[in-house]
């Protein structure tokens, strides 16, 4: 979809977080790992959350966690997603660790506590590829 028509809001790309966004138009889910203490977070940061160290390494993840929290709106705060109502947000502990907002395919009324998630690759603009999720069965 080109970007003119799609008229969702698109994030802000940065030196900071490139490498998060070009890895997802790679089918890659990137995040940084902290070289000094190992811990990886996210949303990108220019020093580790945990130790405050600038060493770090871009590191490709699983993409494969569990839900910890979720809400679903029934209110559209953007027109845009006015057509989407209900629609969930839920936030995925990955299996290394940090925790990502995202949206889960399917239906609402399945959503639950710990359940087992994988990343798909929505391509929404040719610049902009977003991490959502879907259940997997283990
Ligand atoms: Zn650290």
């Amino acid at each position: 979809m080109k970007e003119s028509e799609y008229q969702k809001p698109l994030p802000t790309i940065s030196s900071l977080n490139r490498p998060y966004w070009d890895g997802l138009r790679r089918r890659e889910l990137r995040l940084q790992k902290c070289v000094g203490c190992g811990l990886t977070w996210y949303p990108p940061a220019p020093l580790c959350p945990g130790c405050w160290s600038r060493k770090f390494v871009w590191t490709q993840l699983s993409g494969r966690g569990r839900i910890s929290s979720w809400v679903v709106f029934h209110q559209a705060y953007f027109r845009s997603y006015e057509a989407d109502i209900p629609y969930n947000v839920v936030e995925v502990e990955l299996d290394e660790g940090p925790r990502v907002l995202a949206n889960l395919l399917g239906a609402n009324s399945e959503i639950r506590y710990g359940m087992p998630v994988e990343i798909v690759f929505d391509d929404v603009t040719e610049e902009v590829t977003l991490a959502r999720f879907k259940p997997r069965t283990v």
